[in-house]
């Protein structure tokens, strides 16, 4: 039964049974499940939503759906940026937030094992105690899940110095299309036997298993005091070789993010935060070394360089604390504003100008209103279209926009996606960026997973 056909009555209530009967059938109750923040992506009716509170629970939903052809949809928080668990018709959603348990913090071995529903801010919050971090943090920090940060290997601002979610992750447990229960990885820091399958399901988008549990890694938490510094520059052009410049000099901040007039106008509108509206582009950067007032000044010198207007350092935690909650808000700020296409590409940093370059000629050609929030420090922009309304000569041009965006990045030698993940929005122009080659290897493994294809048929790949 493939998407879009419907489950009899005795079907579903085969389901029930082994979830204790706890499933959603009703459609009002089942609404909330159908839509992530990609909220322009369109969303089917679900069948059902299940809400399994145990891995036997999660192989029962599969085993179930595998047998009768029903696609499957696996979700988390449904924070994500590009329609990846937005719901197919006739689709069953696997919710994992009910699966959101701390098992064990491991302070010796300096790691934690969590189920997929956790929120990412509460395995930070629970290795506080033991002076440990988890360093991967998305935006969307206090609301997204592990579950679905795995899913979609997510970034977030400190990952410029401590890599994405991928890097902090030793082993999961994986639900498969038939039901099986496959444990990747071991808990040591190093583990060769076997291909590296705890990586393949890693940023796999629900599309080869479902994850029931990770054990991930943890750092201790840096021994100095983080230090910030901020720049503004009357150029947003003058900010991407400021960073290109942090970057050749060998600089490694924690922290490097741009916001342009737009965004820093946005998040002003949506909660003052007293930053300066007039600024053509603004850096905030930071550094947990032990001479972490030395690099910040470094930095800042580099941005002085590259034709800052005005740049400082703040020694004082709650001033840096103010800024970096300031640019937490940009992607709230801008998506509350009115609709939003929020684009994701990545680019080589030293080609972060051009990129920048390439966005104010696309916003300009088409007509589409553009705001840009960038982890800079790894090449990552979010070029975020703002849509005056939702007629369909707008979103053709918004579509266009998109669209060029991506070639554009692609022709710098960087890549459609980022952090948020192919989903259903960016599936378009996944060819321009596969070679048949790849896109064999995919369908291969993919094959090889789910030969049903029931895993979020049509996201991904
Ligand atoms: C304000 C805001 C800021 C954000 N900032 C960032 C950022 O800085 N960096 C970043 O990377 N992203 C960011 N995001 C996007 C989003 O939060 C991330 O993609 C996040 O990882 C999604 O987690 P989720 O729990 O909401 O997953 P969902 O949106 O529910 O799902 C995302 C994908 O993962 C799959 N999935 C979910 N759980 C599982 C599971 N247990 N097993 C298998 N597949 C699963 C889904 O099918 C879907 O394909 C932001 C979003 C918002 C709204």
């Amino acid at each position: 039964m493939a998407a879009g056909s419907t489950v009899d009555h005795t079907t579903l209530a085969a389901l029930a049974a082994g979830l204790g009967g706890d499933l959603i059938t009703d459609p009002d109750a089942m609404d909330g499940y159908r839509r992530d923040w990609a909220s322009l992506v369109p969303a089917g009716q679900p069948a059902a939503v299940a809400r399994p509170r145990t891995v036997d629970e999660v192989s029962h939903c599969l085993r179930w759906a595998n047998e009768h052809g029903v696609s499957v949809v696996p979700r988390g928080a449904g924070t994500g940026l590009s329609g990846g668990s937005t719901a197919l018709d006739g689709c069953l959603v696997v919710s994992l937030t009910r699966m959101d348990r701390i098992r064990e913090i491991d302070a010796d071995e300096r790691l934690a094992v969590v189920e997929p529903g956790v929120l990412n801010a509460d395995v930070g919050r629970a290795a506080a105690p033991h002076g440990l971090v988890y360093p991967p943090d998305p935006g969307s920090f206090e609301i997204s899940t592990i579950g679905g940060n795995l899913a979609t290997n997510a970034g977030g601002m400190r990952c410029v110095k401590y890599g994405v979610t991928r890097n902090s992750v030793l082993s999961l447990q994986v639900v498969l299309a038939d039901g099986r229960v496959l444990e990747t990885g071991r808990r040591t820091v190093k583990s060769v036997t076997g291909y590296d399958l705890t990586g393949l399901f890693v940023g796999s988008e629900g599309t080869l298993g479902v994850i029931t549990a990770a054990t991930l890694r943890l750092q201790p938490k840096p021994p100095g005091q983080t230090m910030t510094f901020v720049a503004v520059f009357e150029s947003i052009l003058d900010a991407g070789e400021a960073v290109a410049a942090i970057t050749r000099a060998g600089y490694v901040p924690s922290v490097l993010e741009l916001m342009d007039r737009a965004t820093i106008n946005a998040i002003e509108d949506y909660k003052p935060q007293g930053l300066d509206r007039t600024a053509a582009a603004m850096l905030i950067g930071q550094s947990d070394t032990a001479d972490a007032e030395d690099q910040v000044a470094r930095m800042a010198a580099c941005c002085d360089a590259a034709g800052a207007s005005a740049s400082f350092c703040s020694t004082d935690p709650y001033e840096a604390d103010a800024l970096m909650a300031a640019r937490r808000l940009a992607g709230t700020a801008t998506m509350e504003a009115g609709p939003t296409i929020v684009e994701d590409v990545a680019v080589p940093r030293g080609r972060l100008t051009d990129m920048l370059r390439d966005i104010d000629e696309i916003s300009a050609r088409t007509g589409i209103d553009v705001a840009i929030v960038a982890h800079a420090g790894d090449g990552n922009l979010h070029p975020t279209l703002r849509l005056p309304d939702l007629e369909a000569p707008t979103l053709e041009r918004a579509h266009l926009a998109a669209h060029q965006i991506c070639s554009a990045a692609l022709a710098l030698g960087g890549t459609i996606t980022g952090e948020h993940g192919v989903g259903a929005l960016k599936r378009p122009w996944l060819a321009e960026q596969f070679d048949d080659t790849i896109a064999s290897v995919h369908q291969a493994l993919k094959s090889a997973l789910d030969p049903r294809g029931i895993l979020n048929p049509g996201r991904g790949f």
